[in-house]
């Protein structure tokens, strides 16, 4: 029977991050396992690639603190691109409201060491970006190490720097049950046979309810579509600006090759496993964004080219990591709520601390652990786009 010191269910960018940084801390013997024939057909290849650091709780920005230095020197250590560039994400309040949550969030961040965070005046985006409605814009928040990853890109450079260093993958794999003897993990069981293994990591994105119930683990992750819309080349705004977040609304949009990539989260949207892409949805957007930048009017957007994904959700949108103590050998990398691109580097980190030392510096991992619903313990994200 084959064997593997850690087995990986789940291909993609988390999957992937996993495998380096066990890697990367000397742990050779890895089983990366992706019922696709090809990396990046869950949620990974459907992803924004937006980087933030500008969160509300301290384990998101700590996530951050971690995983956005990693993406700036990912090039670097791993000799593959990540792509990574420091646009910045500017979030426009349109009340009061807004620009009192901007500053406590923004005291909160500073006070974890984020350095390039800062307070900004109407009059300053007003000055930045004249092609914005800014009659209601009452002042925002801008961080210049945030912006945008290739997030394909990344993925394929975690997994190929793990596979040059010993770690294997099988693409084309469905793994379809989980052994355990009474007490803990022993066995996955696959399409190409059954690995024993002392050691099992859930990284299969929307899909990682179905692992868990495959352990006899109840896991609160729901998948919950979102669309995203390019346009086609648009040069009466520029292109080097940041990701910018209209807060009356939600919607917000960046730069994408010669046009621009529109993104907003659609209220009506239910949980679901629902990829198609929802033609009505570019009107619905296109007002919005009209709204906000008049010149978007002119905009031209070809249906055929707009895609929908899926979100991995949990109850207080933040991911549940760790090791299920009642079965002593699982360890969970899930529920990343929109945000599992850029906390990709520090849930490796974090996973690979864990099963190799059981235990983390990066983040208090007790809060993140899948006993919180139950115990009622819930850490609210409120910081979600
Ligand atoms: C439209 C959209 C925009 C987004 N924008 C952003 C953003 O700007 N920033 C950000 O940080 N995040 C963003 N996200 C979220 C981000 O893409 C995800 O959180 C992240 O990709 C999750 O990675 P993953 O590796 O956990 O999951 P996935 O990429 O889905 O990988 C899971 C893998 O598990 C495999 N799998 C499932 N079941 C099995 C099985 N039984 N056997 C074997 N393999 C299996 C799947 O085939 C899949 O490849 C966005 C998501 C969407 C949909």
């Amino acid at each position: 029977m084959q064997t593997a010191d850690v087995v990986i269910i789940g291909g993609g960018i988390v999957g992937s991050s996993i495998a380096y940084h066990l890697t990367e801390a000397g742990c050779k013997n890895i089983l990366v396992i992706e019922r696709e024939t090809a990396q990046g057909k869950g949620s990974t290849g459907k992803s924004m690639g937006g980087v933030r650091a500008q969160f509300s709780t301290p384990i998101s920005i700590q996530m951050s603190l971690y995983s956005i230095p990693f993406y700036a020197s990912f090039d670097e250590r791993l000799g593959y691109p990540a792509g990574y560039r420091p646009q910045g994400y500017l979030f426009c309040a349109t009340s009061e409201k807004h620009l009192a949550y901007l500053r406590a969030n923004y005291q909160k961040q500073v006070a974890l060491g984020l350095k390039n965070v800062r307070l900004i005046t109407t009059e300053e985006i007003r000055g930045r970006f004249p092609q914005l409605r800014s009659d209601d814009i009452v002042g925002g928040s801008f961080c210049s190490t945030d912006g945008f990853v290739d997030p394909y890109s990344a993925m394929i450079g975690f997994m190929t720097w793990a596979a040059d260093h010993g770690a294997t993958l099988w693409k084309h794999t469905e793994v379809s049950g989980i052994q355990r003897d009474g007490k803990r993990v022993t066995a996955v069981e696959t399409t190409r046979g059954t690995v024993a293994t002392r050691k099992v990591v859930n990284a299969a994105g929307p899909w990682a309810a179905a692992i868990a119930e495959m352990a006899g683990v109840d896991l609160p992750v729901k998948p919950l579509r979102r669309m995203l819309v390019p346009t086609e080349p648009f040069d009466q705004f520029p292109h080097d600006v940041p990701m910018i977040i209209d807060m009356s609304n939600g919607f917000h949009f960046r730069p994408e090759a010669l046009g621009f990539l529109l993104a907003w989260n659609d209220p009506e949207e239910t949980p679901g496993y629902k990829t198609d892409f929802e033609p009505s949805f570019i009107e619905k957007i296109l007002t919005r964004a009209a709204d906000r930048v008049p010149i978007f009017e002119n905009l031209a957007v070809n249906p055929k080219r707009a895609w929908a994904g899926l979100y991995e959700m949990t109850p207080d949108h933040h991911p549940i990591l760790g090791e299920v103590s009642e079965l002593p050998g699982f360890y969970l990398a899930n529920g990343f709520s929109g945000h599992g691109v850029m906390h990709a580097p520090a849930t490796g980190k974090i996973l690979s601390d864990l099963i190799l030392t059981g235990k983390t510096n990066l983040v208090d991992v007790t809060l993140l652990g899948p006993d919180r619903f139950a115990a009622g313990r819930l850490i609210e994200e409120t910081a979600v786009l």
